[in-house]
């Protein structure tokens, strides 16, 4: 049996929780009991497992606990979108959002508390970064946001919140495995998007993995003055070495790659702009760019194009062959943009 520390058996993949049952004198089948019990039913006790034993379940307790998120706000916009602000145990706050559209329920995650990289359009990089989520905190919140989706059912997840992804890589790679098994959250690969803000080596090392997910990469620019100014992670990874990397992850996944642009008033949403992006990505089957309007940020002058300039700018990539789609703004009136919740909430 496992003495010292106790640890949160949410970290574990199903693979280490069946290794570590053969200390406890327990079989493989109940790890997949123990999943089961977590992950589809939802119990947040060891003595709620009724069909294991007593003392594997005495046993269970003296070596693991069953985390959970405290919810702190909830907020439902008028289009059905719903933002939840959650509380760690650290009093860190981290925000979740669920996206209902025709056919289909997305949950938006967050990946760290605060975020270092500072991107323009975005309010999460305002109050800094704080740390890394556990792979744990992040299925907290796929769990939290399944029971709050019901009856209804979650069917689709974006890393897209708060953090970057790709700079949590291990914790986010486990959480998607777990997310993923058929004995965990049971959510299909093709249904799990991370949003990178470009993170060379995390692409990279993703292509590797053997992971059936969506990878979408953040661009909002296609020249690299105009992309470090809004993204200074572009000093860092620049605009040439990333398309390059992203070239290299088609080519070995063959899995298309979708390049967020968002439109912000009188700073990327120009025909010239858009004649850039479509010289960048012209002739390439597997990209994507997803248009976004820019939600108002006051705290960071950040405006929406008007519609007709945002149409323009669409119309120019459709007839200049770029596979393009404009993604319709939600949650709107509840501060939905990533980490504008959390900025609001300790404002009060
Ligand atoms: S867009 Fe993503 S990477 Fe950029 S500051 Fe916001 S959370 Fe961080």
């Amino acid at each position: 049996m496992l003495v010292g520390v106790m640890q949160d058996i949410k970290e574990l993949t199903l693979k280490e929780l069946e290794e570590t049952l053969k200390s406890f004198g327990a079989n493989a089948y109940n790890a997949r009991q123990i999943f089961s019990w977590i992950y589809k039913k939802g119990v947040s006790e060891f003595a709620q497992m009724s069909d294991l034993s007593q003392s594997l379940r005495d046993s269970l307790s003296k070596s693991f606990y069953i985390s959970g998120l405290a919810i702190v706000k909830k907020l439902k916009s008028s289009d059905g979108t719903q933002k939840l602000l959650f509380k760690l145990k650290d009093a860190s706050l981290i925000e979740a959002v669920i996206i209902p559209a025709k056919g289909r329920i997305t949950g938006c995650l967050s990946t760290q508390v605060g975020c270092k990289f500072a991107c323009r359009f975005c309010a999460s990089g305002i109050s800094g970064f704080k740390r890394n989520l556990t792979s744990s905190e992040i299925i907290e919140e796929v769990l939290y946001l399944k029971r709050e989706s019901l009856p209804e059912r979650l069917t689709h997840l974006v890393f897209m919140g708060t953090g970057e992804p790709l700079d949590n890589y291990n914790e986010i790679i486990r959480a998607i495995r777990i997310i993923n098994s058929p004995d965990g959250c049971n959510i299909g690969a093709r249904r799990i998007t991370i949003s990178t803000s470009g993170i060379i080596p995390g692409i990279q090392k993703l292509a590797g993995e053997g992971l059936q997910i969506e990878l979408s990469v953040s661009l909002h620019a296609a020249g690299e003055k105009l992309r470090t100014e809004i993204m200074p992670i572009n000093e860092k990874y620049p605009l040439k070495e990333l398309i390059a990397a992203c070239k290299e992850y088609v080519a070995k996944t063959n899995r298309q790659i979708t390049f967020e642009y968002i439109l912000i008033k009188g700073l990327n949403a120009g025909l010239k702009n858009a004649q850039e992006l479509s010289k960048l990505l012209s002739g390439w089957k597997l990209a994507k760019v997803n248009l976004i309007p820019s939600n108002l940020i006051s705290e960071l002058k950040a405006a929406p194009p008007e519609k007709k300039d945002i149409l323009a700018f669409r119309d120019y990539l459709i007839k200049h062959k770029v596979n393009v789609t404009l993604r319709k703004e939600r949650g709107e009136d509840i501060n939905a943009a990533c980490g504008q919740l959390r900025l609001t909430y300790a404002k009060e």
